[in-house]
C-alpha cells in the first residue's frame, strides 16, 4: 500500500533528506586517495548525530555501518573497511538518516582523484538517467514510465541496468511501496498519487547488467568486474509534479561544480 504524506510530513522528510545531502557534501571534501571507507563512515556517523538525526542504515536489516560504500565494480551495499581509496577509483556512497520518524536516503558516486574518461562518462550518464526518471515521476504516469525513461536512456549508451535492486517509496520506513525499478514498460505498474514520496536510484553497470553477491551477504558487484555507478534522489509528488527533497548542491559546492540540473525540480516557493 502506498502511504501518502501530508504537506507537513513532506517538510519533515525534506529535513531528513537535507541531513543526508549535507553529509554527502561533507564527505565530498574527504574523498581522496589514501582515505579508507571506514574513516569516512565514522565521519558520517558523527555528522548525522550532530545534526540531531540517527544513521538510517546502521542496524537496518542488521547492516553494520552508517554508509554503504561501494567502490569500482561494487554496485551497492558495500561494507566500509580499512582499505585506502586509490587514485582513479570511483566510490558510490549511499547514506540514510532518520529524524522525526522519517527517513532520508540518497546516494552519489564520487571520483577519487581523476578517473579514466570512460568511467567519468559512466558517472555522467547514470546521473543524467536519474533526472530522466525524476522527470517521469508526475501525475498521470505510472511506475513503469520512470523505469522506462531510465532504461531507454541508459541502454542507448550501451550500459547495463541492474534488475535485482530497485528504488522504492520512502517515509517512516526506509522501504515502502511502491518498488521503483530502473527498467520497465510505459504505462505499466502502480499509478502515481499526489503526496507520495519515492527514492529514485539508477544503478548502472558499464558492462553487463548481471550482478553477484559477496559471501558477506551484502556486497553486490558486477558479474564482469567492470565499474558500476549509483545516484539517488528523494522526490515528492507535489501539485502533480516531481519536487526534489534531496539536493546535490552541497556536493557541488564542495567540489566547485556549477550545475542547474535540479532547477526544474525545486520547490516552487523556495529559494536556496
Ligand atoms: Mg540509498
Ligand atoms: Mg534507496
Amino acid at each position: 500500500m502506498i502511504k501518502i504524506k501530508t504537506a507537513a510530513e513532506i517538510e519533515l522528510m525534506r529535513e531528513s533528506a537535507l541531513i543526508v545531502s549535507k553529509t554527502l557534501g561533507m564527505l565530498a571534501k574527504e574523498v581522496k586517495p589514501g582515505v579508507s571507507t571506514l574513516t569516512l563512515d565514522a565521519l558520517a556517523e558523527s555528522f548525522i548525530r550532530d545534526h540531531g538525526a540517527v544513521p538510517g542504515f546502521l542496524g537496518l536489516y542488521d547492516f553494520p555501518n552508517t554508509l554503504c560504500m561501494s567502490p569500482n565494480a561494487q554496485v551497492v551495499h558495500g561494507i566500509p573497511n580499512n582499505k585506502p581509496l586509490e587514485e582513479g577509483d570511483i566510490i558510490s556512497i549511499d547514506c540514510g538518516a532518520l529524524k522525526n520518524g522519517f527517513y532520508g536516503d540518497h546516494a552519489y558516486t564520487f571520483e577519487v582523484g581523476s578517473v579514466a574518461p570512460e568511467v567519468k562518462k559512466l558517472l555522467d550518464i547514470t546521473k543524467a538517467s536519474l533526472y530522466k526518471g525524476i522527470e517521469a515521476f508526475k501525475a498521470g504516469n505510472r511506475v513503469g514510465d520512470v523505469g522506462f525513461a531510465i532504461q531507454e536512456f541508459t541502454e542507448k549508451h550501451g550500459y547495463g541496468v541492474v534488475r535485482e535492486l530497485v528504488g522504492h517509496g520512502l517515509g517512516t520506513s526506509m522501504h515502502e511501496d511502491p518498488e521503483m525499478p530502473n527498467y520497465g514498460r510505459r504505462g505499466r505498474g502502480k499509478k502515481f498519487i499526489e503526496g507520495m514520496v519515492v527514492a529514485i536510484e539508477p544503478m548502472t553497470n558499464m558492462g553487463t547488467h548481471r550482478i553477484n553477491q559477496l559471501k558477506d551477504g551484502w556486497t553486490i558487484l558486477t558479474a564482469d568486474g567492470k565499474p558500476s555507478a549509483h545516484f539517488e534522489h528523494n522526490v515528492a509528488l507535489v501539485n502533480g509534479k516531481p519536487e526534489l527533497l534531496s539536493t546535490f548542491d552541497y556536493v557541488y559546492e564542495a567540489l566547485g561544480i556549477t550545475s542547474d540540473e535540479e532547477a526544474p525540480f525545486r520547490a516552487a516557493k523556495r529559494s536556496r
